[in-house]
């Protein structure tokens, strides 16, 4: 895939290749006194795979809440597909289904199978029959790796295996984009991998994917585009290469001596 850059400075993104899904203008959002998102302006073309780096309370989960409408903003508008997100009702039940979210805690159901956790939005919100949500599901079990797990708890399951059947699930409602946020952070490190070979795997099949993740070895391999946030702000927009090896910034300099 051919990376894209795009500029800082212009309200209206330009996206470098393929259409663009995710185009944000001029996001403005705060909590209270606190401006955490300011002025965010930026795009996700179809297909691409953007992470999104930066420290501890810049807004990178903010972010990746207001694109999928968990958090209104206060200004600016956000479009998926074309479209600019409903505030409310069956506009955004669409909206959500077309929007894959992956959080660091997986948030399953706990009471409810593994293959029921994959199950219940095909057919509570895509209306499908149970034998075809079923079958769906054990699919998509079986290429993250844990078909074998279908009929077990949450519970029984390593964290590492409860958050592959997380991806399952978002996969089960066959979105046009998938947000991450810190989707590897709460795992024991030898867990890790297992994930995000299955995030590589998406990735390389063309999933558009937002990922927030300190991951260096996923960005270096599926990501197009580095976008590195502090204070609420876009401050670098860069292929994984550059962003590595030669921050235009101070605060990415600084950043990525404390974490490398
Ligand atoms: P990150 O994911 O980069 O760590 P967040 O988006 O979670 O950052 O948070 C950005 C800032 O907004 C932080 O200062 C955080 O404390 C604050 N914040 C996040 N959520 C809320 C909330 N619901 N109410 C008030 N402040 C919040
Ligand atoms: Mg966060």
């Amino acid at each position: 895939m051919e990376p894209t850059l795009i500029p800082q400075t212009t309200s209206v993104p330009i996206v470098g290749r393929g259409e663009p899904l995710v185009v944000l203008s001029d996001v403005n959002k705060h909590y209270g006194d606190l401006h955490v998102l300011k002025n965010i302006s930026t795009s996700v073309a179809r297909g691409e795979v953007v992470v999104v780096i930066g420290p501890s309370g810049s807004g990178k989960s903010t972010f990746c809440r207001a694109i999928n409408r968990l958090e209104t903003i206060d200004s600016g508008t956000i479009t998926i597909d074309g479209k600019q997100l409903p505030e409310e009702g069956a506009g955004l039940a669409k909206l959500r289904a077309d929007v894959g979210m992956v959080f660091q805690s997986f948030n399953l159901f706990a009471h409810k199978t593994v293959l029921e956790n994959v199950t219940l939005g095909p057919i509570r919100v895509k209306k499908m029959s149970t034998k075809q949500a079923n079958e769906r599901a054990m699919t998509l079990l079986e290429r993250v790796g844990v078909a074998n797990q279908a009929n077990k708890l949450p519970a029984q399951l390593s964290g590492g295996q409860q958050q592959r059947v997380a991806i399952a699930r978002s996969l089960a409602m066959s979105p046009k984009l998938i947000l991450m946020d810190e989707p590897t952070s709460a795992l024991d490190p030898e867990m890790i991998n297992e994930v995000l070979d299955v995030m590589v795997e998406l990735a390389k099949e063309g999933m558009t994917m937002i990922v927030v993740t300190h991951e260096m070895g996923f960005a270096r391999k599926a990501a197009d585009r580095v976008l590195f946030m502090a204070d609420g702000e876009i401050v670098e927009d860069e292929t994984p290469e550059t962003f590595f090896t030669n921050p235009s910034s101070e605060r990415a300099r600084d950043f990525l001596a404390k974490i490398l």
